[in-house]
């Protein structure tokens, strides 16, 4: 805005060259997207001024009537779009949410089990190098060999063998349906909490394109910002108020302080952006992208993880076309395309250098593309890596990105001084 451009001319104008950047790109990072206007809007809102301790009706601070009855809105829709008894809206981000879980369901030292991270898991799955393997026991399951899909007969045979107090199932690499049914009978047999983190699938759950883990786990746990499409942030969700209760305890004052309130407005407004029948079509064409997308690279020679996709990501196993992950990433990012490079199943390469490119479509399906331009994404891609000795083809990609960039335009509402 001018305000800001008049007052932080520098912030601006890396704000103004951001926007470009993420108009001029082929945006594929599978964790990432488009919030809407209305959700920008809120969330950059005078709300970032309000303290609000506690939750609505019980504050710890004046003048909350209005942020009360925002917040009660975002529970409320949260609520009706994943079938849950009690939501709580104030996690500042997945990690966040996850860890307040942890300070109501366990003690330091217990035991939990959650999916390698090098299969697909996530970090605060028990990763040694983050909170929730310093302070618990943590043990890892991980997909099959032979069809890198989840392996729920070794997950029950170790879940049997360590009794983790919890089991976290939910991932951020992983292209395949997760059978909650499946999980919470092991989680039965093992006499363990299920906890499911939702984060990347979240948008698909709640339009109904991905089983809803609501009734079978004690918990689920999500960020807002990714097939969600809403602002950055995180939620707790239960089918159990008594548990709900204790969740919200350690939210606050167990984890964190003050509640982001115009952070939970844009949730409010995103959720009921996602409880609107076009984020239904939305998902199913986010779906849709990310299996042409894989049809196309494997029409092209590239081993695709578990042989393709259901939901929307899709991992690329490079090792088909004798490249590493390290290589890819830097390649694709050379004709504008942004992806990441990632670990795939018993990855013979380090987590630096990876053996997989992963890739997903909620981004672009927000701008508006469908299967034609993913057919053509997928060609631009596979060009990219297979001929990537020649300039000619390089410069081409780039020409090809450009054109998809400008049939689809981001954000046309917001207007930028030219950046050179
Ligand atoms: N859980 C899963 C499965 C994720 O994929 C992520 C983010 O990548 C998170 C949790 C963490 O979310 P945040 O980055 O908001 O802390």
């Amino acid at each position: 805005s001018e305000f800001l451009s008049s007052s932080d001319s520098k912030v601006s104008e890396l704000i103004n060259r951001e926007l470009q950047r993420q108009r001029n790109h082929l945006e594929l990072i599978a964790s990432e997207n488009f919030t809407s206007p209305a959700v920008l809007a809120a969330q950059g809102s005078i709300l970032t001024n309000k303290y609000a301790e506690g939750l609505p009706g019980k504050r710890y601070y004046g003048g909350c009537e209005f942020v009360d009855e925002i917040e009660l809105i975002a529970i409320h829709r949260a609520k009706e779009l994943f079938g849950a008894a009690h939501a709580n809206v104030q996690p500042h981000s997945g990690a966040q949410a996850n860890f307040a879980v942890f300070l109501s369901l366990l003690e330091p030292g217990d035991r939990i089990m959650g999916m390698d991270l090098s299969h697909g898991g996530h970090l605060t799955h028990g990763s040694p190098i983050n909170v929730s393997g310093k302070w618990f026991q943590a043990y890892h399951y991980g997909v099959s060999q032979k069809t890198e899909q989840l392996d729920y007969e070794g997950i029950r045979e170790l879940a049997l063998r360590v009794r983790p107090k919890l089991l976290i199932c939910g991932c951020s690499a992983y292209p395949r349906i997760i059978d909650f049914a499946k999980f919470r009978n092991i989680a039965d047999e093992a006499g363990a909490y299920l906890l499911a983190d939702i984060a990347h699938i979240a948008g698909l759950v709640a339009t109904g394109h991905h089983p809803n883990p609501i009734p079978y786990c004690d918990v689920v746990t999500t960020t807002t910002h990714k097939t969600l499409r809403g602002p950055r942030g995180g939620l707790i969700l239960t089918r159990d108020n008594e548990l709900g209760k204790k969740l919200d305890k350690s939210v606050f004052p167990g984890t964190q302080g003050g509640p982001l309130e115009h952070v939970i407005a844009a949730k409010a407004v995103a959720f009921g952006e996602a409880l609107k029948p076009e984020f239904k079509d939305y998902s199913a064409q986010v779906i849709a992208n990310a299996k042409v997308l894989a049809n196309q690279l494997q029409a092209r020679g590239m081993k695709i993880v578990s042989n393709g996709t259901e939901n929307h990501l899709i991992l690329i196993d490079l090792r088909s076309i004798n490249m590493t992950g390290k290589v890819a990433d830097k390649l694709v990012s050379n004709v504008n395309i942004t992806a990441n490079k990632n670990t795939i199943p018993f990855d013979p390469e380090s987590p630096f250098v990876t053996s997989g490119l992963r890739l997903g479509s909620p981004a672009l399906t927000t701008r508006g593309m469908g299967t034609t331009e993913f057919a053509e994404i997928g060609n631009i891609i596979a060009d990219c890596l297979l001929k990537s000795d020649s300039e000619e083809v390089a410069k081409d990609c780039r020409h090809r990105v450009a054109s998809l960039c400008d049939r689809f335009p981001l954000y046309p509402h917001l207007r930028t001084p030219l950046v050179q």
